[in-house]
């Protein structure tokens, strides 16, 4: 279980980034990144993915199979 940006979608808010840090970076324009060694293998993480996934504003977070 991974999570995924959508690029088109993603507007640079940077709003996952700073709500779960953990999980996310950003690039230098302020774009989401998921951070290379995110797995969500605990209830804890996934939680944290699912707030992300809420919040964004652009509905660009998935959390895929
Ligand atoms: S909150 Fe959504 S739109 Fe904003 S940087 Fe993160 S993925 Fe992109």
């Amino acid at each position: 279980v991974k999570l995924v940006i959508d690029d088109d979608r993603c507007t640079g808010h940077a709003r996952c980034v700073v709500l779960q840090p953990s999980l996310f970076t950003d690039d230098e324009r302020g774009y989401g990144l998921v951070k290379d060694d995110v797995s969500l293998d605990d209830d804890a993480k996934m939680e944290a993915a699912g707030k992300a996934v809420a919040a964004c504003p652009e509905q660009a977070i998935s959390i895929v199979e």
